[in-house]
């Protein structure tokens, strides 16, 4: 860190690397029990894998349903949730190249190893070895980088683990930000780790929206909300939104829904809504709640002939799909879409400056803004539907250097100062905007 005089006199980065890191955070030691804020022990990266500090991470609905146990067979305690996270990468393993210390990265929980059948194919954004996988509770080599003070190994979560001031992921799981030319700030960053990304990709890469199209979206959270920007964005003439949660109406109106149909409000089966006021249902329908009866409204909402429906919702129920192979005879279809379809390493930065430019808005996304110590109230507001995304921050998204002290002005982490980065280093100022203030 740089001392008063601005010199740069030890590193955080140095002291750490190759060593264990004992630091703050939220983990679950069962199913919807309140988390346990306490420190724990970082092991180093191991071969192919980063270890990351992370700065900013919020709550999506799949933490919700993970934490809360919903699927048995996924159960796995002590473990750290959270995958929609933000930060500097602290130090890598034997092997890792695409990244170094002070990258600002965006960890994914479903990677991009590069090598398999299914990254190297345009069509797809799956990946063989690092794909998610809900199952998975540790590292590649059977071991976890986590630990309890007194040594009780801990539970990785869907390759990220972001509820903890550092995570190690696999270098497959990083998105590489630093040498791109997006201008969002690191905070915004952490949309791009899975909700918007997820809605703003289904409806681009999987559904490919067209101009002047008509869209119904099922549950207005942030990945609904994320599909409508980029229904948005691709010309929609119609943006039907449909939850069960009336306030969501207010913030979705910005966001580019026309139409709002509580399925609460009058006798009708929201399909015949839908296709009453589309002349016969919509060209793409969106179902974001992961409830089974929804997703038959929404398939029912598609015009016959050629409506598709995507599934974005996760179905934590073993029961199948309310669809019988006839009903296809019809001309609607159905598919899934896993992280919007976006192969995470490769197109993610270009997807950031496509926001920076304005294509997509994040702003609206961040309802609220917690230390990591208030993770409890922040699963609450989700649950009440009262918020989107958060930022929980850790508190080294607020340590500042002695040139940002002086100048009253920015605020940098300290590892803005890593060894092997060469100057002008990129700070964040106090709005998280990243800059560049130390030449
Ligand atoms: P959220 O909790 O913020 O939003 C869900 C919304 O659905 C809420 O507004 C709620 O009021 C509404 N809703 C609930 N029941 C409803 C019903 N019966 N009818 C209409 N609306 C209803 O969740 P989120 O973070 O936006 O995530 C949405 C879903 O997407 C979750 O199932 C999540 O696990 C999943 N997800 C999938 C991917 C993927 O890659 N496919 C990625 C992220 C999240
Ligand atoms: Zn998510
Ligand atoms: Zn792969």
């Amino acid at each position: 860190m740089a001392n008063e005089n601005g010199s740069l006199n030890s590193n955080p980065t140095m002291d750490t690397r190759g060593k264990t890191i004992t630091c703050k955070a939220a983990v679950a030691y069962g199913p919807g029990e309140p988390f346990v804020v306490e420190e724990i022990l970082v092991h180093p990266p191991q071969k192919l894998e980063v270890r990351i500090k992370i700065l900013y991470t919020s709550i999506c609905h799949t933490d919700l349903s993970a934490w809360r146990g919903e699927n048995e067979s996924q159960r796995a305690y002590p473990r750290i949730f959270g995958h929609e996270a933000s930060g500097i990468v602290e130090s890598v393993g034997e092997g890792v190249s695409e990244v170094e210390e002070g990258d600002v990265v965006v960890p994914i929980f479903h990677g991009e190893c590069g090598e398999c059948c299914y990254c190297k194919c345009e069509k797809s954004n799956m990946c063989e070895r690092h794909g998610v996988n809900p199952m998975k509770k540790v590292m590649e080599d059977g071991t976890s980088r986590f630990s309890t003070v007194d040594g009780k190994p801990i539970f990785h979560f869907l390759n990220t683990s972001t509820f903890s001031e550092y995570t190690v992921v696999d270098s497959a799981c990083v998105v590489n930000f630093h040498r791109s030319d997006h201008t969002l700030a690191l905070k915004n960053l952490t949309l791009l780790s899975c909700g918007v990304s997820t809605g703003v990709g289904a409806a681009w890469n999987t559904a490919n929206v067209q101009s002047a199209s008509t869209v119904a979206i099922f549950g207005l959270g942030a990945v609904g909300l994320a599909v409508a920007e980029g229904a948005r964005a691709r010309g929609a003439s119609k943006i039907i939104g449909v939850d069960i949660n009336p306030d969501k109406f207010i913030k979705a109106q910005g966001m580019g829904v026309t139409d709002f149909i509580n399925p609460k409000d009058g006798e009708k089966p929201v399909y015949e809504r839908v296709r009453e006021i589309t002349d016969g249902g919509v060209d793409y329908s969106f179902e974001c709640t992961g409830n089974l009866e929804v997703l038959r409204d929404a398939f029912s909402s598609a015009h016959a002939g050629w409506g598709l429906t995507v599934i974005l919702g996760i179905h934590t129920s073993p029961r199948l799909l309310p669809i019988h192979p006839m009903e296809l005879f019809d001309g609607r279809s159905i598919t899934g879409s896993v992280f919007g379809g976006f192969k995470g390493k490769s197109q993610l930065p270009h997807f950031a400056t496509q926001c920076g430019n304005g294509v997509v808005k994040l702003d609206h996304f961040i309802t609220h803004e917690l230390p990591i110590e208030e993770i409890d109230k922040a699963f609450d507001l989700l649950i009440a539907g009262k918020s989107l995304r958060f930022w929980l921050r850790s508190e080294g998204a607020f340590e500042q250097c002695a040139r940002a002290k002086k100048e009253n002005k920015w605020k940098c982490t300290r590892l803005c100062f890593p060894p092997s980065l060469k100057p002008p280093y990129i700070c964040t100022n106090v709005k998280g905007e990243l800059g560049t203030v130390h030449e």
